[in-house]
């Protein structure tokens, strides 16, 4: 009794199978690299509410398909979106409205930009970042001396480049309440002959960031609209912010949910006991442009300012180590109750003597549990013996720095530890993956510059001319999969990006010259043509 109601459906879906299905959108005519499990390559694909639907021939998807929108991509490259896997998107967009100090060639510039910041400003408290002595002809670091005598009265704090030093004025540092006697774990107040100089490496800037007036609500979403556009006009379409407090996560989940923010956004979170507690309690939050699953940890300090910490002295500076950030049982302590709960530990770790802490508070934290992919960022500098660790921990690391801490990386560290320093294909070999980023703002946006210094290991400049470690460099292949779909397997996410196949977000950029085949050395120079995310053209708007 019920054959002929078979028959009639039956008879339906193949009338519905002769005719076109719809699309929103189709894409023919390109080169297409899927980053797939093949590695293959198509040249169309069909996209319905935001994920492709359909990926292959011009002529199959033609076919198969009624779009309300085409597109002839007239033999264009098309990659999937780019995820930078570590970056500080929220801070970006702050830095963007304060004193930019990147790129200064001499400290007279640093205080000409500050002098020209306030007076377009006219700001309450002069906030700011970017400075770097070792681009100066004095590679020393600056004092407060001049800022004193411009700003008396009113409170300066510019960051190093690094994020990881500081220099303050008298007014800062009166506010902050730091004098000559001031004592610091963590990090350390430079001193001439007994007195402050103005400059603070790692916990000792706490001090004064305690003291600098928090950003107001439309700042901040401000900021996080001007990062957005930034990143998008370079091809990005997730970022993972390597530390953000929970008011921040809940303003960016306000505003992708108003449609006013359309990055992805992976959110690892900063592990304040705040924030750790309510993270823990109420597990991962996870929307589809939205990821909170993961805390971000500090080990150490960086190798620019010698605050990362090491197992040996500083080749450049006698009976010196560097200094962990976080007390030892404070770290182990988090590693436990990380690995008690779903959350991600993902570690910032530059010298040896701190990736070698983590690694080992991570394998005693984990004990039998595998694949719990848990990261370790920047994993700089790694003693020989220590590499093993990584078959189980992702590492995340930025090419970018590599070539930056080139010029001055081997008198930090000397010529042996420098050999298992920015190490990328080697860590790549034991994990079988790894996650590329650029920790912007501290390097550029650009993610070329990474594809670039991941595969050549030369900086913009074009140098060092055979590249900097170049045993060290990744394959075209690998770069373009650490900033795909590594990158997305770092943040649990492979199945819903990092590639084009069906079923995933149509995330994915367009692009007038193919990086997988041009002259190396052109790749600083490509520009991407134009950014999607979620079947929508974000850039140009
Ligand atoms: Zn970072």
């Amino acid at each position: 009794m019920y054959k002929p109601l078979i028959y009639l459906v039956l008879l339906l879906s193949l009338f519905s199978c002769a005719e076109k299905q719809h699309a929103d959108l189709i894409i023919t005519n390109a080169k297409i690299y899927t980053v797939d499990e093949n590695f293959s390559k198509a040249e169309a694909f069909a996209i319905n509410n935001g994920k492709f639907v359909s990926v292959g021939l011009s002529k199959e998807i033609k076919s198969k398909y009624k779009a309300s929108k085409t597109y002839n991509a007239k033999g264009k490259t098309i990659y999937p979106g780019l995820i930078d896997a570590h970056c500080h998107f929220y801070s970006l967009g702050i830095y963007m409205q304060k004193v930019d100090l990147a790129g200064t060639k001499s400290f007279e510039e640093v205080l000409e930009r500050i002098k020209a910041f306030q007076k377009e400003k006219n700001s309450s408290f002069i906030f700011g970042r970017g400075w770097d002595q070792n681009d100066w002809e004095v590679k020393e670091y600056p004092t407060k001396k001049e800022l004193d005598i411009l700003f008396p009265k009113i409170p300066v704090a510019v960051r190093r480049i690094d994020g990881h030093a500081m220099l303050a004025n008298q007014a800062a540092l009166d506010l902050a309440g730091i004098d000559d006697n001031t004592k610091i774990t963590g990090g350390e107040i430079i001193k001439n002959k007994d007195k402050i100089t103005g400059v603070l490496i790692d916990n000792a800037m706490d001090l004064v960031s305690r003291i600098i007036p928090s950003e107001t609500k439309k700042e901040a979403i401000q900021a996080l609209k001007d990062a957005e556009k930034y990143c998008f006009s370079y091809g990005l379409t997730t970022v993972d912010d390597a530390g953000l407090d929970r008011k921040t996560i809940e303003l960016i989940d306000s505003l992708q949910l108003a449609g006013e923010l359309k990055m992805r956004i992976y959110a690892m979170v900063s592990a304040s006991r705040d924030n750790m507690d309510y993270y823990l309690k109420n597990g991962i939050f996870k929307s589809d442009r939205l990821n909170v699953r993961s805390f971000k940890v500090y080990a150490d300090g960086a190798l620019g300012s010698r605050g990362a910490a090491l197992k040996k002295p500083y080749s450049d500076r006698a009976n010196h180590y560097g200094a962990m950030v976080t007390d030892l049982d404070t770290l182990q302590i988090i590693a436990k109750k990380i690995a008690n709960s779903n959350f991600q530990m993902n570690t910032h770790a530059i010298g040896d003597s701190a990736n070698a802490f983590i690694l080992k508070t991570y394998a005693d934290a984990l004990k039998s549990q595998t694949n719990r992919r848990w990261r370790m960022e920047h994993a700089q500098i790694i003693a020989p013996a220590d590499f093993y660790y990584f078959t189980e921990i992702i590492p995340s690391v930025q090419p970018t720095h590599a070539t930056s801490d080139m010029y001055w990386a081997e008198d930090r560290i000397g010529s042996e530890r420098i050999k298992n320093a920015y190490a990328y294909k080697k860590l790549l070999k034991i994990n079988g993956k790894i996650a590329l980023g650029t920790d912007f703002p501290v390097e550029k946006v650009n993610p070329m510059l990474t594809f670039y210094a991941a595969v050549a290991r030369k900086d913009t400049k074009g140098y060092p001319k055979d590249g900097f470690e170049i045993e060290n460099g990744l394959t075209r292949e690998e770069t373009l999969k650490g900033m795909t779909i590594w990158a997305a397997y770092a943040n649990f996410e492979e199945n819903e990006k990092g590639s084009i196949e069906i079923g995933k977000f149509a995330d994915f950029i367009v692009m007038d010259q193919d990086i997988m085949e041009i002259e190396i050395d052109k790749i600083p120079e490509v520009k991407v043509f134009e950014t999607w995310l979620n079947g929508e053209k974000v850039n140009p708007e």
